[in-house]
Parts: structure tokens; sequence; C-alpha cells
């Protein structure tokens, strides 16, 4: 059973006299990593922190009048979306504490895979859980722990987790980023020149939020690395070696992460073109036009398109004032969401064979809509190329997935799943081509979903 997943971002900023405003904007540029909650948590030069939490999308969960009220030179923010624990307030982060040495507000992305056992050892030592999510157990172990240095703490605590973690740290005096040393969930560094002179520290999950405000990217944050930044300057440490081979998640390239950013040292837009010009050169067929299913497949189609040299059509287009049907709580959305998002169009399909391209294939569901829509609008085949290999197994590390039995093709052969979603043709991209595209053997990365070899026992 998997009732602890999330899909977040993280972000964080020091020394910027603007901190909660573009720790609103870093937010912002992350919502696709999570539409459920967001929240902010600023620090004041008297050590003081404020915080700020709400459902609802960033837009929403700050009004300009909140924004005002998160002075301070850092800040912390994150965006959540999970599957469980409810959106009771107490599970929405950043999670905040007062420890012996101060408040302490903390944002996280990934999935701590033992923190069952780990809760349950807590509670018996006496810890009282406020929410239900996994984030809590590091709080409850900072707490316990003997030293009054809080990174002295951090690094011994973080060895009690197994798991993901990409974690941001704001305390009355620092702010902390820290990365797994799997190095499953990305994190980087950058900073922001001030008009003022000097610049402000910053961290995110995607590059993108440093594209909005203003911020050069600097490096990742390195597997195992604890870095932070207090009135000193900067300092880093590692608190464990990193693995080998890492287990950088595969699927920020496939879907998760913005294309637009730069995820592990890689470009995603570059690297999901490339699985599409992969994808052309394994599967080639005789078409007209390719497509992409947008937005998810535009890249990879792109790609497609320039390597086989079938043109390019935006032959469905999609209505982008709506979020991602996938992860919008209820099932009754969910089906209806396909043609309030997608509308093909008849005057490009019409009598062509086209080549439909799209990221993935996770329940089929979504894929036999779109086929059945872009066959109304005339088509005259349709052959569905997906630019990953086919999702076998459930992520337990931070990007939700159905469970394993409502994965297609755990439940059918290709032919079956060629039949279900009513395709002339149907390929995916293999395991091979997938790591080729990310420009590695197989070494360093997490394809647990593809080829069901999970970095942590589950
Ligand atoms: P389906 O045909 O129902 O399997 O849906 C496939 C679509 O789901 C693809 O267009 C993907 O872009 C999208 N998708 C895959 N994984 C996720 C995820 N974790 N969250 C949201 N959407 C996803």
């Amino acid at each position: 059973m998997k009732d602890w997943n999330e899909e977040c971002a993280v972000f964080g900023i020091w020394g910027d006299p603007e901190a909660g405003k573009m720790t609103y904007l870093g937010l912002y540029a992350q919502q696709h990593r999570g539409q459920e909650s967001a929240g902010i948590s600023t620090l004041m030069e008297s050590g003081k922190q404020i915080h700020h939490k709400g459902t609802g999308l960033v837009g929403e969960v700050f009004s300009a009048d909140v924004l005002d009220t998160l002075v301070g030179k850092a800040a912390i923010g994150h965006v959540r979306y999970s599957t469980t624990g409810g959106n009771s307030l107490h599970n929405i982060q950043p999670l905040t504490a007062g420890l012996l040495n101060g408040p302490v507000a903390m944002a996280h992305n990934g999935n701590i895979v033992n923190s069952k056992p780990l809760r349950k050892e807590l509670k018996r030592l006496g810890a009282i859980f406020q929410g239900t999510n996994d984030t809590e157990c590091l709080l409850h172990l900072l707490a316990r722990h003997p030293s009054n240095n809080l990174i002295t703490c951090l690094k011994e605590s973080v060895l009690r987790l197994d798991g993901a973690y990409s974690l941001v740290l704001l305390a009355k005096d620092m702010m902390v980023a820290m990365r797994d040393p799997r190095g499953m969930r990305p994190l980087v560094l950058g900073q922001r020149s001030l008009e003022t002179g000097g610049f402000a520290w910053v961290v995110a999950s995607e590059t993108c939020a440093f594209d909005l405000i203003g911020a050069k990217y600097i490096r990742e944050i390195e597997p195992g690395e604890i870095w932070w930044v207090d009135d000193q300057g900067e300092h880093s440490e590692r608190f464990q070696a990193p693995t080998s081979p890492l287990a950088q998640c595969v699927f920020e390239y496939v879907y998760f992460s913005r294309p637009d950013s730069k995820v592990f040292g890689r470009s995603v837009y570059e690297t999901r073109k490339r699985m599409g010009e992969i994808l052309a050169e394994e599967d080639p067929i005789q078409a007209d036009l390719v497509i992409p299913v947008p937005d998810s497949g535009t890249p990879a189609a792109i790609g497609y398109s320039q390597k086989s040299g079938v043109p390019f059509e935006l032959g469905i287009i999609r209505n982008h004032y709506i979020g991602r049907t996938f992860i919008q709580p209820s099932q009754s959305i969910r089906s209806f969401g396909v043609k309030i998002k997608l509308n093909p169009q008849a005057e490009i399909l019409k009598g062509k064979r086209v080549v439909v391209v799209d990221d993935s294939l996770v329940r089929g569901t979504t894929s036999q809509k779109i086929i059945r829509l872009v066959r109304q609008a005339g088509a005259k085949e349709v052959h569905f190329r997906i630019a990953s290999p086919p999702t076998t197994g459930p992520c337990y590390y931070g990007v939700d997935t159905p469970e394993r039995e409502e994965l297609i093709a755990n439940q059918k052969s290709l032919e079956g799943i060629r039949q279900f979603i009513d395709a002339d043709t149907l390929s995916y991209l293999s395991i091979e081509g997938m790591m080729r595209a990310v420009g590695a053997s197989k070494v360093g990365f997490c394809a647990a979903c593809f080829d069901g070899q999970y970095p942590t026992p589950v």
C-alpha cells in the first residue's frame, strides 16, 4: 500500500530583502510539482519566523496582503500534492517546530520509505505527531538529538532516514539544504544579484525557479551533501558518501520536471527531444504527420519529427486554464478532464496517417480517450508512440503513480494495450533507448517504475 506518496517542490533564499516575494515566485515557477497546498516561512532579523500556508494553488494561498506580511531577509517555501494525509494544515509544509536552539521550518521533496517504523519508534519514545506525513519524523529526530549544533543534529539524524529527501531548512541564523546520498530528487543552488550589490543564495528543486527571479545556476546540491549559509557565508560538508551507483529519478526527465529546467545537470527539453529521436529510430512507421499530446509529449514529438522527417503539427490544442487531469483527486473530474483539456483539429487530422507521441502511458485511460478524439476528428490511422518504456512499477520516492494493479502494462501485453487504447500500432521507447537519451548507461539512475529495480527495499 502506498500511503505516503507526495509530489513536491522546495525553494529557499538567503540574504534578499524581498525573500518572501522571491519565494512566492519560486513556488509559482514550480507549481507543476504540486498543486494541493503551498507554504512560505520567512526569517526576520530578530530570529523570529513568520509562516503562511494553505490549500490550493500558490496564487490562491498568497494574496498581496499576505505577501506584505512575509517580511525578512530569508525564506523557504514548498508546494505539495499528496495522495493521503488529507489536506490537514498539519501536513502542509514548511513544517515548523520550536527546538531548544530556536525555531525551524522545513520543506521536503521526496519520500522517506522507512517512515512507518520510525514514527512508531518515535511515538514509543513520547513524540506527539501533528500530521501524517513522513517529513515530521526528521523534526522529532532533531528535537531528540543531544547536540546544540543544528548541523550536527541534521547530519546525524538523517542517517536514520532511508529514501528520497531533498530538504531545505530555515533556522534562526542559517538556511540549510541537503540531498539524500542516492540523489533521487533534484536540488539546485544558485545566486541572485541584488540591486544594492552583492547577491542572495537560492536553492530550488528546479532551475526554472531561478530563471523567473533572475538567479544564476551555480551547481547541484550533491548527493550526500549538507550545504548551509549563515552570516559568515556558505559552508558545505558531506554527511554521507554518495551511493554508487546513484539513483537519480529518470521520470524527472520523462514527465515530472518542466522542460525549461536543468535537472541532474542536463536540460530536460534536450533530453526529452532525444527520447523522441531514439523512439523514431527504434520503430519507424510510414505517416503523414507527427502530433504531440500537449504539453507533456511535445518535446519528444519534435525530436521524433526531426529524426523521422515526418512533419510536425499541433493536431491537438490544449486548454491551458485547467490543471493536470491526472493529479486531480476526484475520479469524476479526471474522466471529464480529457475533453475539457484537449481539442483535436479536424482540418489538420482529416484523412491523415498520424503518429501521436506522448511521454508515458500509465493506466491507458487517457490515451484511449485521446485516440478516440483523434479518430473522431477524421484521422485515417493512429500510431501511438510513447517516449518512455512501459510503466510497470509504482514509485515510492516522490512521484504519484497508481497502484501496481492499475498500471496497464502489468495487466496486458503490448497487443492487449494496443487493442485497449484502439491504436493502429503502439510502441514504447526501450529502456536502453531511454538510458541513452539521459546520457548514461544505466548507472546513476533509478528507473524502478520501468524496470522494477528499486534502489531501496520496498
Ligand atoms: P494514461 O493514458 O491514463 O495512462 O495517462 C497517460 C498520461 O498521464 C500521460 O499523458 C502522462 O503525461 C500523464 N502522467 C504520467 N505520469 C503522471 C503523473 N505522475 N502525474 C500526472 N500525470 C502523469
